[in-house]
């Protein structure tokens, strides 16, 4: 009898944690969906996923496997349990990365012939890995490109990434780069007529021709146009406007968002026990919110990449103990430049009966815990789009990328959101936790947050829009033959 092999989806993350941690649910779900899976990580996060879950945590996920490639960087004295640099890994992945991948493609090839693996039969990979579609076209192999960041921000890329072809960027000194134009409106971007300059891509402060970034953003933009089609976390919900200029440029596009919302609400299967967290988990924070009322903590943590000087962590301390709530703050060993823990003992004794301080933390779990009420975030996109999925108002303080977009989207669009000054100020944080917890907005920002959640839930769940157009995008795409 004629055996026919399951579709073999090769994913290729971007190697940060935020966007592991996005392909990876992707990953699950074509899994749920019977693809055979590839799970493409550079060396270093792999080593670091084994260190924090245990040699064996990857073992006996059928059709599920993880590969390794280099990252062509030097690597990281000590034990490099910390973000690598955004702008070495960009460069390394505009040199090198074409030579690792089509290495591992080889070897894939050859386990395939030896009837190990099924084929390799089309690609999904973050839009932020660009080569990928070059490989996509030259074994005639479908390819989505999936964008880890709000619609938003990546829209605001595209255009803003066009301005260098025109000369109008970059800026010809820092002198440029005033208030007034850092608050100047965005509206000739469609579908972003609300932000101002200062919410998009930090590509509108360059003032050096020869940055990097520049480059990397319109290959990012070229290759995406070049590849099959696009998939989005997000959907009409979210960022309507957004999505209908972003259409008109990119005709195939699929918004599956938000994904957590789609994985929380498929039938219960082994691979929820598969993460991506590339420091280890304290999961004892779990047992300590069930002993806090419902909606009592503020949930603080600024993600995998933003790091701040000592001033601000003080600073965020102060506010936070001064504020008398129940807290639980997530500080990541590299989240303070230069340094390790700057809490002194006597701050850590005040707050014992009301504030815990973890390391890193199951995030989904903890936003989804009744205890929590509120979370003071960075405004990545996955923390967003998580924080929506519990139906839990934010605090924000965006740090880089598409964090200032996102936070424009929480607070002004969706008012679901307070704002942070940039110069944090002990005084603000207590005054805007109030507000956030027990405050009128507060209150209401739960309500609407909570309809938020509803709202993605239908979404989400078989015949919602999102899981429909998840279903299409497999069937339009990934199983077509190019
Ligand atoms: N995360 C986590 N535990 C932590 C901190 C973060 O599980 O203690 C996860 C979080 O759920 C999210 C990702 O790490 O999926 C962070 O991605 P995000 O886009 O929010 O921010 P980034 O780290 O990329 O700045």
């Amino acid at each position: 009898m004629l055996k026919i092999s399951k579709p073999h989806a090769v994913l290729t993350p971007f190697p940060l944690q935020g966007h592991i941690n996005a392909l990876l649910k992707v990953a699950k779900l074509l899994h749920l969906r019977g693809f055979h899976i590839t799970f493409v990580n550079t060396e270093y996060n792999q080593k670091r996923l084994l260190k924090s879950k245990g040699p064996n945590a990857f073992d006996g996920f059928t059709d599920f496997t993880f590969e390794t490639i280099p990252d062509g960087l030097t690597p990281i004295e000590g034990d490099g349990d910390v973000s690598q640099d955004v702008h070495s890994l960009s460069e390394s992945i505009m040199k090198n990365f074409h030579h690792f991948f089509s290495e591992l493609l080889a070897k894939l090839h050859e386990s395939a012939i030896a009837g190990l693996i099924p084929p390799v039969t089309c690609f999904v990979s973050d839009c932020y890995m660009p080569f990928t579609v070059k490989f996509a076209k030259e074994h005639a192999l479908p390819i989505l490109l999936y964008s880890p960041c709000s619609a938003g921000y990546f829209l605001s890329s595209y255009y803003v990434s066009k301005l260098f072809q025109t000369g109008e960027l970059p800026l010809k000194d820092k002198s440029y780069l005033t208030n007034e134009y850092l608050d100047t409106k965005a509206d000739w971007i469609p579908g972003l007529k609300n932000f101002r300059l200062k919410d998009l891509t930090t590509l509108i402060r360059i003032t050096d021709p020869n940055d990097l970034s520049i480059k990397f953003a319109t290959e990012v933009g070229d290759k995406c146009h070049a590849a099959s089609a696009m998939i989005f976390n997000t959907s009409k919900e979210l960022e309507n406007d957004i999505l209908n200029a972003l259409n008109s440029i990119f005709p195939s596009l699929y918004t599956i968002g938000p994904v957590s919302s789609i994985l929380n609400q498929s039938p219960r299967n082994h691979l929820e026990y598969l993460d991506s967290n590339l420091w280890k988990e304290d999961t004892e924070c779990l047992e300590w919110l069930e002993l806090k009322e419902a909606g009592s903590v503020v949930y603080v943590n600024f993600g995998s990449i933003t790091v701040m000087n000592e001033e601000k962590l003080l600073e965020f301390a102060r506010g936070l103990a001064n504020s008398k709530k129940p807290f639980l703050w997530i500080i990541r060993p590299d989240l303070v430049i230069g340094g390790s823990m700057v809490l002194s003992s006597e701050f850590l004794k005040e707050i014992a009966d009301r504030g815990l301080i973890a390391s890193w933390c199951p995030q989904e779990k903890v936003l989804n815990h009744p205890s929590i009420g509120g979370f003071l975030t960075h405004c990545g996109w996955n923390s967003t789009t998580e924080s929506i999925c519990a139906g839990v108002p934010m605090l924000c303080w965006p740090f880089f990328a598409d964090q200032p977009l996102n936070r424009r989207l929480i607070c002004h669009e969706w008012e679901i959101g307070l704002e942070l000054d940039t110069d944090v100020k002990r005084e603000e944080v207590e005054k805007l936790i109030n507000e956030l917890m027990v405050g009128e907005k507060g209150k209401k920002m739960k309500k609407k947050a909570m309809e938020m959640k509803k709202r993605a839930e239908n979404d989400t769940k078989p015949g919602g829009c999102s899981y429909m157009n998840l279903d299409k995008a497999i069937k339009e795409v990934l199983l077509t033959k190019r």
